[in-house]
């Protein structure tokens, strides 16, 4: 498996920039633990919330999607719609997909030994089954064309997912334009493309008041963001501002870069695609937690306890708020 991830490492490394290079290693390297070790997780709570928080968005969105989706056959009434998983990883989102009834699933992901990782979880999972297809693949370089066989991309998705991945296309206007690109080009009229990245704004508002001498750099026992020099608030670039990001037991300060919602929105319609929905994680907790169904699930996730008592800590309630929700619709 060493020999293996190595090699997936080195492959397109001619192709790949060296923050990619870096991206990769971190998550073909971090080990896919199991349900026991996951609970020891210092951060558990954290990883909870975030996991709730995307299979509130994925119900909320893809109901409304898949409603749009051509009917299933006769005698399988009740699982339609498709989806497109960009950035799946180890596929930590296939049991939310199969609750979300969906038809066929393809995921997709820059480093390889994640995605068979995702491939096993799919091969794994109890009660009915969709269609899942993987493959590795630089979303962010590579037309998604290149490794589906075009039989796969005929109907056109109904959904693509990019769950926290897509800040890693803001490296270049290129990557971004080619990751806006393989999400709009096979999602039919009408379909949504949802997910969850780092809050330009929310980034913006605690670098700014840092005096030009202190550390580029903020966080807590949780998270960290480190600038390479101190950009002060109007003089950011729009593409390519970088920072690492360390989240205790999870990311070891990985480049990645801000994603700045105006531009971002701005070129996404160029896509044919139009903002629909962005809520912080602090505003969708508030929001959804009086819902019936998402209520419920707060306990059965574990974000609270049976009596309704958050398990996460004041540092990773903060570390939770890095974060928006979005969606936007194709027109
Ligand atoms: N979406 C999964 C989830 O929510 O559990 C994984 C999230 S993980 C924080 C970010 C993922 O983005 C990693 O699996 C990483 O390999 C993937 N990624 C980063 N750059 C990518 C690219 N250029 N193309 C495809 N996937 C990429």
């Amino acid at each position: 498996a060493k020999r293996k991830r190595e090699d997936d490492d080195e492959s397109g490394s001619q192709k790949r920039s060296r923050d990619s290079g870096l991206v990769v290693h971190h998550y073909n390297s971090r080990p896919d633990v199991g349900v026991h070790e996951r609970r020891e997780s210092p951060i558990i709570g954290l990883k909870n919330f975030n996991n709730w928080i995307k299979s509130v968005l994925i119900a909320k969105f893809a109901k409304r999607a898949f409603e749009g989706a051509p009917p299933p056959p006769p005698g399988d009434l009740k699982s339609r719609g498709k989806v497109l998983d960009m950035g799946c990883g180890k596929g930590g989102d296939l049991q939310k997909w199969q609750k979300a009834r969906v038809r066929e699933y393809v995921g997709l992901d820059i480093a390889a030994v994640s995605v068979e990782q995702a491939r096993f979880r799919w091969e794994q999972l109890r009660g009915k089954k969709f269609a899942a297809h993987f493959a590795a693949l630089d979303c962010f370089v590579e037309p998604i064309a290149s490794v589906i066989p075009s039989a796969t991309l005929i109907p056109p998705f109904d959904v693509v997912s990019m769950q926290f991945c897509m800040h890693y296309a803001f490296e270049n206007e290129t990557k971004a334009r080619i990751m806006l690109d393989n999400v709009s080009k096979y999602l039919r009229k009408g379909g949504v493309f949802l997910g969850t990245v780092p809050n330009g704004e929310w980034i913006m508002n605690r670098l700014s008041p840092l005096s030009p001498t202190s550390e580029p750099a903020f966080g807590n026992s949780v998270y960290r963001l480190t600038f390479e020099e101190h950009l002060k608030k109007r003089k950011y670039p729009t593409f390519g501002h970088r920072y690492t990001f360390f989240l205790k037991d999870a990311v070891e300060n990985v480049p990645e870069y801000v994603v700045h919602w105006d531009h971002f929105t701005k070129l996404a319609e160029e896509y044919s695609l139009y903002s629909i929905y962005r809520e912080e994680f602090h505003d969708i907790f508030q929001s959804e937690r009086e819902d019936k169904e998402f209520g419920a699930l707060l306990q059965r996730m574990k974000v609270v306890d049976s009596r309704g008592v958050s398990q996460m800590d004041e540092d990773q309630w903060e570390a939770a708020n890095i974060y928006l929700g979005f969606a936007f619709e194709k027109r």
